[in-house]
């Protein structure tokens, strides 16, 4: 299992980087395909199977974990199981593609140590704690309770930043998205 780059986007829920990851995906050139996660979390909205998560329960994520069919998984909030497969990026890398993960930051730390010299581990930083808050209550998809246990991560997810390739500030989003392209470019053509 060794072929294309991998491109990590990691950050605390809320900082925006599901919307860096989306603007990429839409530029052909980087000849990126998103990497969709297992999780035994629920469905929000208009999520569907397969194309933002594969959902499953809890025990089926557990066999999974049994079997070692994850790269790295993690228990990102209690009773959350999160995990990369490896059937899913030997996928996307027989189809050569480039492949884009918008995963928490143990995950991304992981995936770098596993693969140090395809991997470029983005992170990305919101312009405060407060601004988070704001951002993942006008958001609405979660309970306060839910908001509060993310907040709560957000301060740990922080302290990591200096343990990524590069941490791209969203403090204006045009000048966030200009700055990933422009990194993303220039490691997919390296
Ligand atoms: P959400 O529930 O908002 O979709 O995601 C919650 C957190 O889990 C986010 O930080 C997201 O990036 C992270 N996440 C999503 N997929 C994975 C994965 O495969 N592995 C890990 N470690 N984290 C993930």
């Amino acid at each position: 299992m060794n072929s294309g780059k991998l491109l990590i986007f990691s950050a605390p829920s809320g900082s925006g980087k599901t919307t860096i990851v989306r603007h990429l995906l839409g530029k052909p050139e980087l000849n990126l395909a998103f990497s969709v996660s297992a999780t035994s979390r629920l469905r929000r909205g208009k999520e569907k199977h397969g194309e933002h998560y594969y959902f499953m329960s809890v025990s089926e994520f557990k066999n999974h974990i049994k079997n070692e069919d994850f790269l790295e998984w993690e228990e990102v909030y209690r009773d959350n199981f999160y995990g990369t497969l490896k059937s899913e990026v030997e996928r996307l890398w027989a189809a050569g593609k480039n492949v884009i993960f918008d995963i928490d930051v143990a995950g991304g730390l992981r995936i770098k140590k596993k693969f140090p010299e395809q991997t470029l581990a983005v992170f990305v930083k919101p312009p405060s704690i407060d601004e988070l808050k704001i951002r993942l209550k006008n958001r609405s998809t979660e309970t306060d309770d839910k908001i509060n246990m993310r907040i709560a991560k957000a301060s740990v997810e922080l302290a990591t930043a200096p343990q990524f390739d590069v941490v791209i500030k969203n403090y204006d989003l045009e000048v966030a998205l200009e700055e990933a392209e422009k990194l993303v470019s220039d490691f997919v053509n390296s």
